[in-house]
């Protein structure tokens, strides 16, 4: 996934995720990446008015998207389309993303007792 991709996805995101509790608006520093492979992309956002934790997993390889830098604007508007769909798609769904700060905090010390990242649990 190269920069230009991922900053597309991040923009969508910004510009179309609300929380699912309290239907705030997210800025750029309320993302954080916790695992980048391939064409996949998982993201913990945390609200910045009720604190609390959503997960989105964007999947670029069903989006059967070219190589980003090919894309005309055309493409890249249709890019856009396609990844906010995904994005609200995901968010409908999965509910079950949310899980609490404790939990985070609990996963977090696990994984660093066992010297594994986030990006190994989720592959
Ligand atoms: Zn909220």
């Amino acid at each position: 996934m190269n920069y230009q991709m991922l900053k597309s996805i991040l923009d969508t995101l910004i510009m179309n995720f609300r929380c699912p509790v309290c239907e705030a608006a997210v800025a750029e520093n309320n993302l954080e990446i916790i695992g980048a492979a391939g064409a996949t992309l998982n993201l913990d956002i945390t609200c910045p008015s009720c604190a609390k934790h959503t997960f989105v997993k964007a999947e670029i390889s069903h989006l059967n998207i070219p190589n980003i830098s090919a894309l005309d604007a055309e493409g890249l508007k249709d890019l856009r389309n396609k990844l906010k769909e995904t994005i609200q798609g995901q968010i409908r769904e999965k509910q079950e993303f949310q899980i609490s700060e404790k939990e985070i905090t609990d996963l977090r010390k696990v994984l660093k007792r066992q010297h594994l990242n986030v990006e190994d649990l989720l592959n």
